[in-house]
């Protein structure tokens, strides 16, 4: 695997709102909109306000998570009265930057979100995707205020389920610690820095420059991890262990503690040793996700540079 080329990536969707409370992709889709920030050079830009519904009540959703509606089976459904509101507006985002799998989708999907755990700046994509792979290794080397991930979703493109997977290429950005319905100035300028970085690589790829290959840092998911419940009234019975909180992406190694019981005992993580990422992430209460555990891998990228015809 030494090179490979790929068509003009012309067409860019940023996204913000998908979760209508994560604040920082709500006001920088609106700034852009405000800006007229349409064409960029090589680029034609579309910005979107993904869940108008639930960001005007600030709100994660209104009837279900809009995040996890772009499914095949779930884009291709009938649409009645009684479907949710996020199914209706995840088929129209497949109708305006889709279809989804088509020729017609934009060459790229920016999705912003936040989230209340402390995971810095991360990109989260669906499987080997050559392109958002060497837009995180540029943003990796350039980015110092913050440290820089990216989490790899090993699922098929007709499951996959959220917003970014719509375009041909596209990537979550997923930035925090920040509480939901709250804008912070360090996380905002970290999704603006982002963004210009992923603007300027596409610029850099359209104009013929090559980008240099080589290895880079990836997290699987391995598992998820629910909070310890009480068997009969299924209520949680411990919080995160003060030693994990905030430790997102450092080694969790057997016998260490995940939580701490109300009643004062700790749980220990049992099992081999993971990296825990979206620690104590309020939106998954609902879900029963205390933490998701990863594995760390690196992967080997080709180098990679516009097609020429
Ligand atoms: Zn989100």
């Amino acid at each position: 695997m030494e090179h490979i080329s790929f068509p003009p990536l012309s067409r860019v969707a940023i996204c913000g709102g998908t979760h209508g409370n994560e604040m920082s992709g709500v006001y920088m889709v609106r700034e852009m909109q405000k800006q007229k920030a349409d064409q960029d050079g090589s680029l034609s830009l579309t910005t979107v306000l993904s869940n108008p519904r639930a960001v005007d009540a600030c709100r994660r959703y209104i009837d279900k998570d809009l995040n996890r509606c772009f499914t095949e089976d779930l884009l291709s459904a009938p649409v009645t009265d009684s479907t949710p509101y996020e199914l209706r507006r995840a088929q129209e985002l497949n109708a305006q930057l889709g279809p989804k799998g088509s020729q017609e989708a934009v060459d790229l999907v920016c999705d912003l979100h936040n989230t209340t755990a402390n995971m810095g700046l991360c990109l989260i994509f669906y499987s080997l995707d050559w392109i958002t792979l060497h837009i995180y290794k540029y943003m990796k080397s350039k980015i110092t205020s913050a440290p820089v991930r990216a989490i790899q979703l090993d699922i098929p493109v007709s499951e996959a389920y959220s917003l970014e997977s719509v375009g041909k290429h596209g990537c979550a950005i997923e930035v925090g610690p920040q509480p939901g319905g709250v804008v912070r100035a360090d996380i905002f300028n970290l999704v603006k820095e982002a963004l210009d970085l992923t603007i300027e690589w596409l610029q850099g790829f359209n104009s013929g420059s090559t980008f240099e290959g080589g290895e880079v840092e990836v997290y699987t998911m391995v598992k998820s991890v629910d909070y310890p419940r009480d068997p009969t009234t299924n209520e949680i019975t411990a919080a995160i262990h003060p030693e994990l909180q905030d430790n997102d992406f450092k080694l969790l190694r057997p016998g260490d503690p995940m939580f701490l019981k109300f009643s004062g005992e700790a749980v220990k993580h049992e099992g081999e040793e993971l990296y825990p990422f979206f620690i104590n992430e309020c939106a998954y209460y609902e879900k029963k996700i205390a933490c998701h555990l990863g594995k760390k891998s690196n992967i080997t990228l080709p180098s990679a540079s516009v097609m020429k015809n």
